[in-house]
């Protein structure tokens, strides 16, 4: 599968990436149909699924429930092979959210993601924004502290999951990815992707299903369309939709 540089970070991730929401989180969501998790077996199968289809980006959160402690468990020994992109700012417990985006709570979150994914480098931090991204990147020195966690070695690259456009523009200017939603119900965060393009940073696309209520193959073909997109995080736990999106992927590739 093609492969696209995150800006100029130097990393370079497939078209398609696996979300990984479905992996360790029920509550709280917004799928069409209730779901169960995962078991180990099942978690391994889809991995390896993912693998062969030359999907090396897996983007998880610690609020997305278990999914990071699994994918650590599921990763050792082979955790070369894919770039892992998380976040910090969101927790959530007992079906509850919360948010905290001061450098203390950061860094403890990047430590513990460390420990929950078994690694001593994440290649992506993105802060987990709750939709108030003024004030996120304003007053709480948020890219400073990423950008001394790169310096330590922590992280090879960082940004954000924005909400709002103007969140998004100024994740552009500040880092070196945004994450924004896409799908043909949803345009409004198309200025980022742009603004993106022209400064050449990079773009993941969460959402372009609208979390399963639009059509899986028009959905990605609309998205695949839009100049600027490095790769489109579809949430899947089924190896049978994953491969279909890649086929599709690989025909767009063609076009
Ligand atoms: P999505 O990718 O738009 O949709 C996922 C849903 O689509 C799942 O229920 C999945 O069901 C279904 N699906 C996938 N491929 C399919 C196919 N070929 N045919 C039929 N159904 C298909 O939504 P998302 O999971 O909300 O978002 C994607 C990822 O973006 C997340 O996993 C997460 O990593 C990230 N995200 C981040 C944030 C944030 O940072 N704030 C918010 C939302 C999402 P099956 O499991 O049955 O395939």
């Amino acid at each position: 599968m093609q492969k696209r540089h995150v800006g100029k970070t130097g990393i370079e991730v497939s078209i398609i990436g696996l979300g990984t929401v479905k992996l360790g989180r029920q509550q709280g969501v917004h799928y069409p149909d209730a779901f169960e998790l995962p078991s180990d077996k099942e978690l391994n199968q889809l991995l390896a699924c993912a693998f062969e289809l030359e999907i090396n980006l897996l983007d998880t959160a610690p609020a997305y429930g278990t999914s990071e402690e699994r994918l650590g468990k599921a990763l050792r020994g082979k955790r070369q092979e894919w770039i892992i992109s998380t976040k910090a700012g969101e927790e959530f417990v007992n079906g509850v959210s919360r948010f905290d985006f001061s450098p203390l709570t950061i860094k403890q979150s990047v430590e513990r993601s460390l420990k929950r994914l078994q690694t001593d480098y994440l290649d992506i931090l993105l802060i987990h924004s709750n939709g108030n991204e003024d004030s996120i990147v304003m007053e709480d020195v948020v890219f400073e502290t990423l950008e001394r966690l790169r310096e330590s070695g922590k992280l090879r690259a960082y940004g954000m999951s924005t909400k709002t456009v103007a969140g998004g523009l100024q994740t552009i200017d500040r880092a070196d990815v945004a994450m924004v939603t896409l799908n043909p119900n949803h345009t409004a965060e198309r200025e980022v992707i742009a603004y993106a393009h022209q400064k050449q940073k990079g773009i993941f696309i969460k959402k372009a299903f609208a979390s399963g209520h639009l059509p899986a193959a028009d959905s990605l073909r609309f998205v695949f369309t839009e100049p600027g997109v490095t790769s489109v995080i579809v949430g899947t736990i089924n190896p049978a939709h994953l491969k279909q999106n890649v086929a599709v992927a690989l025909s767009h590739d063609k076009l």
